[in-house]
């Protein structure tokens, strides 16, 4: 799956990209995002981070976006040829929401440094094998950096085609007549969800990259909000078991805890990610709206960039905050789920 002549000829076409997107930025004379790294350098990041694991991270290519970008992915796990239970982390489906891929990397780094030093990310190594799918939308995430982050904000949030990707997953019931940010008909809508589900290439790679894996729980970062929201649960022992992940994640938050958003009655099916992952393979998996208004607003009043409300400037402390928090959620995630996904008859009806 992940081919690996593919990967460079890829790559390659990624590079082409990257020469063109930052001849458009020289020519701009407005500021850059922070210190968040452009497409090309995260990629770089992807690179560096593999040569130094020692052969503990192996990259490659699931599929291509809209515009031609790679869709990356990178497997972290112990080299001695055993296959445990799979975890998968994935960010910025939203290309607009950069702090999502700064956590993702941070929690790889945070495994590749910790192991044989710190015992828990030791013994977390020793029983999981970690996925990452660290910028699912490439195509938004690249448009952000060319815009500056500048309005209209949802046109680097969506794909090439103006999906929000996040809505274009297929949903085992129907939304509620007239939620449109459950996933709107409308093409002009902030939530687009697209003319069908799995209608994008980019949905369509996520979807066929999980089939042929056997992942028992997932990270799906976003930003902002401080929230944990877990998919629309078919059953009082599903809101249960999510009620445990949750507290797991607060209980190693360093500096912030995020509030649980779950509503088994009143939730709706909106054909995000984590619809996808319960109801088709039985992945427990949580989306984490990161970072708080009270400090990411005084950098959006003086900007008026509707990219640092989504974004704090500070991304290391929300790192530091969401790393160890989504660690400890994947660990409880394990003992309760055995490291298996659920089965069909717990995954409510389709
Ligand atoms: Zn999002």
């Amino acid at each position: 799956m992940l081919n690996g002549k593919r990967f460079l000829v890829m790559s390659f076409v990624a590079l082409i990209f990257a020469a063109f997107v930052s001849i458009a930025s020289t020519a701009a004379d407005v500021p850059v995002l922070g210190d968040y790294p452009s497409i090309d350098e995260m990629y770089e990041e992807i690179d560096t981070l593999a040569a130094k694991s020692d052969g503990m991270v192996t990259t490659g290519v699931y599929g291509t976006s809209v515009e031609g970008r790679p869709l990356m992915a990178f497997r972290l796990a112990r080299r001695d040829g055993k296959e445990r239970p799979e975890a998968l982390l994935a960010a910025n489906i939203h290309g607009n929401e950069y702090i999502a891929n700064r956590v993702a990397m941070g929690v790889a780094h945070r495994l590749i440094d910790g192991d044989g030093k710190d015992e828990w990310i030791t013994s977390l190594l020793d029983k999981i094998d970690f996925w990452f799918l660290p910028c699912v939308n490439p195509d938004g995430y690249a448009k952000t950096m060319e815009m500056r982050g500048a309005e209209p904000w949802w046109v680097q949030r969506k794909n090439a085609h103006g999906v929000d990707l996040n809505r274009n997953f297929p949903l085992p019931g129907k939304r509620w007549i007239g939620l449109h940010w459950a996933g709107s008909p409308d093409p002009e809508h902030k939530n687009y969800r697209g003319p069908e589900p799995y209608s994008e290439p980019e949905t369509r790679a996520v979807g066929e990259f999980v089939k042929d894996r056997r992942f028992f729980v997932a990270m799906d970062y976003h930003s902002w909000g401080g929230l944990l929201i877990p998919p629309k649960c078919p059953d009082h022992k599903c809101v249960a078991m999510y009620k445990k992940i949750c507290k797991a994640y607060n209980s190693k938050q360093k500096y912030e805890k995020y509030t649980r958003r779950q509503f088994r009655l009143l939730d709706t099916y909106t054909g995000e990610m984590e619809d996808m992952l319960l109801y088709e393979h039985g992945v427990i998996g949580i989306c984490i709206e990161m970072g708080m208004t009270k400090y990411n607003k005084p950098e959006y009043e003086k900007t008026e960039n509707m990219f640092w409300l989504f974004n704090p400037v500070d991304w290391r402390k929300w790192v530091e905050n969401d790393r160890d928090a989504s660690l400890a959620a994947i660990e409880k995630a394990y003992e309760l789920t055995g490291g298996e996904p659920l089965p069909p008859e717990r995954r409510g009806k389709k």
